[in-house]
């Protein structure tokens, strides 16, 4: 039995699923995108229960995903949206992966490994073009565009279904950026029809977007931060209800009664105020607990505030530390997060060893190693391992 795992709420993520499609025109679909084990909720679990509530499309970054999700029976459309390697195109064509190009160099290899694999015209790579338009990551380039028009026509074997684009600050207030991108879209999409190529579907918005510019959903919304039960940003929350799928759960391991001035943790940052018990949970940095991704600060007020954090935390006073629920009540990390172990000052309430503590665990950052436990329909059914640490292992379990 793990002493730290993680339950997922499926319903939750059909519950946010079917809040977004309200949200659609009809002519338009819900991409689900599952990349990065659907931000660590379990990306087959999650792409499983979308597909039982209508979803057709998925999306992820690397093909590697994209066949994991095949080999667990899914069959809808699952669009690659990172760049591929040579290596990985026999086994992306064959699974019936949707490729995305971003580049002119690869499109002729394609053509040509896909042309070999089948003897029949019929071999087929769909593919979506990206298209940069200020993300300043990968897709074609306005100026590419007569040479990338003429390397597909040579190219019978890719079936263009798709262009896109991916913008840098939909969350932002500030639209022009967004606005800037959206228009280069166009004048893109324009040309390439000028040039005879004409994509079957159109898709442009994140979560962002898709709340913020629903003129813009055209065939598909591309849509991971909100599936998972995340605002993309201060602002948005008014304009739909989520569900939290996620709860990161530890059980106190070790439990001590100390005297007051006890120095808890890694360079003595922590000292207990008055006689009380320290706690043991065994989570820490390595399995992603307290840490996340640098954070920049977005303004002036924005570092005010981190230069206060800091300045405090000289003092021994530590501003928005995370918070650790015992019984429904909040306790206090005390000291340094460990590697491994982390230690909890949970005052004098009452507790004994093996009780569970919910924990802040960023979702993204969470340590595939840390088991998943898929609850639906209200109630525990599988639970998802680590199998000899490489791939997941999915085991049914049904509590009644
Ligand atoms: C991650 C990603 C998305 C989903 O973005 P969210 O803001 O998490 O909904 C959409 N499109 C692309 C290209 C992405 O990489």
């Amino acid at each position: 039995m793990a002493e730290t795992w993680i339950e997922v709420d499926l319903d939750a993520v059909v519950k946010n699923y079917q809040e977004i499609v309200k949200l659609l025109h009809p002519e338009t679909r819900c991409m689900a995108v599952v990349k990065a084990d659907a931000y660590g909720l379990g990306a087959v679990e999650v792409a499983r229960s979308l597909a039982r509530a209508g979803c057709e499309a998925f999306a992820v970054t690397r093909v590697e995903e994209g066949l994991i999700l095949r080999e667990h029976g899914i069959v809808g459309l699952i669009l690659v949206l990172g760049p591929t390697t040579e290596e990985e195109w026999p086994r992306a064509i064959a699974a019936q992966l949707q490729l995305t190009l971003s580049e002119l160099s690869s499109i002729a290899e394609l053509n040509k490994v896909c042309s070999v694999m089948g003897s029949e015209q019929s071999t087929l790579v769909q593919v979506h073009l990206k298209v940069e338009t200020g993300m300043g990551r990968t897709g074609f380039r306005f100026s590419e565009l007569e040479a990338l028009s003429h390397v597909l026509d040579q190219s019978p074997h890719l079936q263009v279904t798709g262009v896109y684009t991916h913008f840098a600050r939909a969350a932002r207030k500030d639209r022009a950026y967004t606005l800037d991108q959206y228009q280069r879209f166009t004048s893109f999409t324009a040309r390439l029809g000028e040039l005879g190529i004409n994509p079957t579907w159109k898709h442009v918005c994140n979560s962002a977007a898709f709340l913020d510019y629903s003129e813009w959903h055209h065939d598909f919304v591309r849509i991971g931060t909100l599936l998972i039960g995340h605002y993309p940003g201060q602002g948005f929350k008014g304009k739909l209800k989520l569900s939290d799928p996620w709860i990161a759960k530890s059980r106190i391991v070790h439990l001590r009664k100390v005297p007051k001035g006890t120095y808890v943790g890694y360079q003595s940052i922590y000292r207990t105020k008055a006689e009380t018990q320290l706690a043991v949970i065994p989570v820490g940095y390595a399995d992603g607990f307290g840490t996340g991704p640098h954070f920049t600060p977005q303004g002036w007020a924005d570092f005010l505030r981190l230069v206060i954090k800091n300045f405090v935390a000289l003092f021994g006073i530590f501003l928005g530390l995370e918070r650790v629920e015992l019984k429904g009540k909040t306790v206090r990390i005390a000291g340094k997060i460990g590697m491994q172990l982390t230690v909890l000052d949970v005052g004098m309430q009452e507790c004994s060893l093996g009780d569970e503590v919910e924990i802040p665990l960023r979702r993204t950052v969470a340590n595939p190693r840390i088991p998943r436990r898929y609850r639906q329909d209200g109630q525990m059914f599988s639970e998802r391992v680590m199998e000899e640490g490489v791939l997941p292992f999915y085991k049914e379990y049904s509590l009644e």
